[in-house]
């Protein structure tokens, strides 16, 4: 017996990244999984600077069959400007992939029939043995509900009464803007699961948030395949991902800080997470 044993159904809140990491992982463990996303066709691309961490990379090659080599390229230095315009490079040695790459690669090991696009959810409600789930006027009883539906999460005051997202104090520029902290004190209420960036809104310079959201995924396959119950395993998964998704933002808050006190060499050091295995 397998914990999924006590999970067959599973909804997903959300379409983007975070929901497709979970959707194709817990269909690669047998689950009748559905995904409600309320934009319509192909979302915009965000462009090409992803940096490609190792559980996407792994994520890509093990549950999409993609080599993420082929998908992504190498850069070798970043280039760091002052107030004064001085242009300072560091070297360092990364591979980066399109956000579309990687959407695209995550919606081909998925069958069609399982994204559903332009289908808001418009309501979600715990219940004794799951949860209920509101999609275009009918009722969806699923034994599961993950919620992935990004920073401004509709849902998320049903999972951590705390997680609001909170100007953090600076803008950062980098082609768009994002400027706010969230952080989950929880990420699970019942069989009510917040994932990606639901859960946690890290800084940009972390170059982690795709990450989170692949390793929030394989940690849930994870859990439910070894763990002796369902509710063993959702236990665990809470436990392993509050605590990384808690490192990661205290990791963009202390980079923060070093950017603006000890120049680009500190940022530079600080924020490699290539080392990290799945
Ligand atoms: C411009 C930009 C650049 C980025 N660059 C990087 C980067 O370089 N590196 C990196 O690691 N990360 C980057 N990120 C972050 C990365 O894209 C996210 O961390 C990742 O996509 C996971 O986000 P998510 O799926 O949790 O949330 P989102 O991507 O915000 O997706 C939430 C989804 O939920 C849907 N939704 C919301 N409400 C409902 C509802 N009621 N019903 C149905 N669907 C709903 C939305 O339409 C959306 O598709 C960037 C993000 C942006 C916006």
């Amino acid at each position: 017996m397998t914990a999924t044993s006590g999970i067959t159904s599973v909804g997903i809140v959300g379409g983007s990244l975070a929901g497709l990491f979970h959707a194709v992982a817990l269909t690669a463990l047998g689950l009748d999984v559905d995904v409600w996303e309320r934009s319509t066709g192909r979302p915009d691309d965000r462009g090409a600077g992803i940096v490609l961490q190792p559980d996407v990379a792994w994520f890509l090659r093990e549950f999409c069959g993609v080599d993420p080599e082929h998908v992504s390229v190498p850069v070798t230095h970043r280039q760091f400007f002052s107030g004064d315009g001085d242009a300072r490079t560091t070297p360092m040695r990364q591979q980066v992939i399109s956000w579309g790459a990687i959407y695209q690669a995550l919606r081909n090991a998925l069958p069609a029939e399982r994204y559903h696009d332009g289908q808001p959810v418009t309501a979600l409600a715990p219940g004794p043995a799951g949860a209920t789930i509101h999609v275009g006027g009918a009722a969806r009883a699923v034994d599961l509900a993950i919620i992935a539906d990004g920073s401004a999460s509709r849902y998320r005051a049903l999972v951590t009464p705390d997680g609001a997202p909170r100007y953090a104090g600076y803008v950062a520029y980098r082609g768009v803007v994002d400027e706010v902290d969230a952080r989950a004190t929880r990420m699970r209420n019942h069989r009510i699961l917040l994932t990606g960036d639901a859960a946690f809104v890290v800084r940009p310079h972390t170059a982690a948030s795709t990450e989170k959201a692949a390793g929030d995924a394989i940690t849930l396959f994870q859990a439910l395949r070894r763990a002796p119950s369902a509710d063993t395993a959702l236990q665990t998964w809470e436990r392993l991902r509050l605590a990384e998704g808690a490192a990661i933002q205290r990791q963009g808050v202390n980079l923060g800080r070093r950017l603006s006190l000890d120049g680009p060499e500190a940022a530079a050091g600080a924020h490699d997470r290539t080392q990290k295995g799945p």
